[in-house]
């Protein structure tokens, strides 16, 4: 991959996806020198019984940037779709195609395919169709030329990958990832984040890096210069 140019482009259901999945691994990459951009597609404004929803969007878009201003991410953007997606439009996808062709990112994240939660499940499938789209001559009303990024890398959330091809060691960063969950405090009023996350981390450094704190990606693409870039240097 070309070491001068580096942005990263992930994409969260909700304002917390992305720090949930990736955050660690977001962190190194930041303190490398990648250009990091969130993408929140809904505001997650029914994530509450007592906070109402225009109120609770407001706040967890607060809370994202603040999140994102930890990890070391350069800037948000929110599609503010509406909450517990159950498909996607035509229009959805020329935004998203719209925004990975002016970004450019050659790292990009985004929920695995398997994911147990539908809204997730969708985003995804919007994320990688729209990556699809966006690498060739199509959808030409979403301006800006072909764009395909090098390496796509698929988290989890709060349903543990069942396969994954990829473990980065996280020991270093996995404060920073806490700090910047703690951000989030509409969701952790009521919930330990921390403890899950500590735990899911422990949990998969043990089992795939043999001690130590981890997070686990499933490899949607590698470019081939990517693999061959590792195999031969
Ligand atoms: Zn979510």
């Amino acid at each position: 991959m070309n070491k001068e140019a580096k942005r990263v482009l992930s994409f969260g259901t909700h304002p917390d996806d992305i720090e949930i999945g990736c955050g660690g691994t977001e962190v190194l990459l930041a303190q490398n020198g990648y250009m990091i951009t969130h993408v929140i597609l809904t505001s997650g404004e029914a994530g509450s019984d007592r906070i109402a929803p225009w109120e609770l969007s407001a706040i967890r878009e607060k809370e994202a940037i603040e999140a994102a201003k930890v990890i070391g991410a350069g800037g948000v953007e929110f599609m503010r779709y509406p909450d517990g997606l159950t498909g996607f439009t035509r229009e959805m996808k020329v935004d998203i195609i719209r925004l990975i062709r002016r970004l450019k990112p050659h790292v990009l994240f985004v929920h695995e395919r398997n994911e147990s939660s539908l809204g997730h499940r969708v985003a995804g499938e919007l994320v990688l169709e729209s990556m699809q789209a966006a690498s060739g001559p199509w959808f030409q009303e979403a301006g800006g030329g072909p764009w395909s990024p090098d390496v796509v890398l698929g988290y989890e959330v709060w349903h543990p990958l069942g396969r994954y091809e990829l473990a980065v060691d996280i020991g270093a960063t996995l404060e920073t990832k806490l700090k910047a969950l703690a951000c989030h405090r509409s969701q952790t009023a009521g919930v330990r984040y921390d403890e899950a996350i500590r735990g899911l981390a422990r949990w998969r450094g043990v089992m795939s890096l043999s001690g130590g704190d981890a997070e686990v990606f499933e490899v949607i693409k590698a470019s081939p210069d990517v693999l061959l870039g590792s195999l031969v240097r």
